[in-house]
């Protein structure tokens, strides 16, 4: 065969996939594995979002739309802006594509040329780092420290900062920590970019799924110059259980939109017509189906947040949003006599029959990363196999 492209042999394989692809041998075989690795939510699409979808299919919309998406969904979002974080964008400040994840690839492909720095906190999203190599640019790391809840601090990203930097990529609600940033600390932060002249990524996808009295705040709302200086990306997957749709969206400023549309229009074409009828259907139609599973979401929290640090040796910090926990386990693994949590992780699947996911693919190895979005029922019984696994071998 002919060689492969330098860029795709420099990409660094997915660290979920292995042990998803040992679960699911495990579970072909027949072994009654749990797996806690998922990152969507495990309701179905709202029935009015289905119904939408036939509808426009059979009024025969069928065909290709503008590459940045439906002139009616850009106006759905506008107003979702609105309505949410008093925001007003016009129609050429958004860009709707195949997913936030395609959204933020396309984004960093107009953005970085050879060399240019993204500044990624610590613990990550395992894709952020490969789509910044994949359009040239260097991740640079800042660590997020637990006893600070994972939050990196405006210090920190000073340190960090130098004449090659483009952007920071903040993420709140977080996947994997489920922390949630204040407006203060964000506007802490949004100074150093203001002075630095640093872009802002603010990865906003998990914006409905927070927690008691917490709430969330888009750094572009913080101020007028603020906005001008942050690319918000949003989507439907997670809020409205959409994760098959694949809509995702861009706001920000128009010159960086309009190149992310040129990109698309030789690349995407436009994101799925359906799609794209099913999302506005989520955005105009009731958000009561978004706050039941956000209500689902903050019940299995409060629950298995409890069982899960009454396990010895492992801490873990209280999330604020999204559906995952992040414990710290390297005490739990020292405890069962595993030398590295990699090794723990796949101890627990093949003996507690407990799919997680290492905390080595997001930047932090002491970690796991436990997913929520699963049954109350699963979600009991994974956390106290891993009990029994735990106090069972130390
Ligand atoms: N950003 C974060 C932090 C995510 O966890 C995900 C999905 O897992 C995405 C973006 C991408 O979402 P989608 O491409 O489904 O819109």
């Amino acid at each position: 065969v002919v060689e492969l492209a330098n860029r795709v042999k420099a990409l660094t394989p997915s660290t979920t996939l292995a042990i998803t692809a040992k679960a699911k041998e495990l579970k072909e075989q027949g072994e009654d594995v749990i797996g806690l690795g998922a990152g969507e939510p495990d309701f179905n699409t709202p029935q009015h979002i289905l119904d939408a979808a036939l509808q426009s299919m059979n009024e025969g919309h069928t065909k290709y739309t503008p590459s940045a998406g439906l002139p009616a969904l850009k106006k759905a979002i506008i107003k979702k802006f609105e309505t949410d974080q008093e925001l007003t964008y016009k129609l050429n400040e958004i860009i709707v594509g195949n997913g936030a994840k395609h959204v933020l690839y396309t984004l960093f492909q107009v953005l970085l040329n050879d060399g240019d720095e993204v500044i990624i906190p610590t613990p990550y999203w395992v894709s952020y780092p490969e789509q910044v190599k994949l359009a040239g640019g260097i991740p640079v790391y800042i660590e997020g420290l637990e006893q600070n809840q994972f939050k990196v601090t405006p210090d920190q990203l000073k340190r960090a900062i130098t004449k090659n930097t483009k952007a920071v990529i903040i993420n709140s609600p977080s996947n994997p920590t489920g922390v949630l940033y204040t407006a203060d600390e964000l506007f802490a932060i949004g100074k150093v970019c203001l002075e630095e002249n640093i872009l802002i990524v603010s990865d906003e996808i998990y914006e409905k799924l927070v927690y008691g009295e917490n709430k969330h705040i888009s750094i572009a709302q913080l101020s007028p110059e603020l906005k001008e200086q942050t690319i918000v990306i949003n989507g439907v997957s997670k809020s409205h259980s959409m994760t098959g749709w694949r809509i995702g969206y861009a706001a920000g400023n128009k010159v960086i939109i309009e190149a992310m549309t040129n990109l698309a229009s030789h690349s995407t074409s436009n994101p799925t017509t359906t799609a794209q009828y099913a999302a506005i259907a989520a955005y105009n139609g009731s958000q009561q189906p978004v706050e039941d599973m956000r209500q689902a979401f903050e019940e299995r929290l409060s629950i298995i947040f409890d069982k899960l640090v009454a396990i010895p040796g492992i801490t873990c910090v209280k999330p604020q949003g999204a559906f995952y926990l992040y414990p710290n386990v390297k005490k739990a693994a020292e405890l069962t006599g595993y030398h590295n949590v990699d090794a723990f992780v796949e101890a627990l699947l093949v003996d507690a029959k407990v799919a997680v996911i290492p905390g080595s693919g997001f930047g932090t190895p002491d970690n796991i990363r436990l997913s929520y979005a699963t049954s109350l029922e699963l979600l009991e019984k994974a956390v106290e196999r891993i009990h029994q696994f735990v106090t069972s071998k130390s």
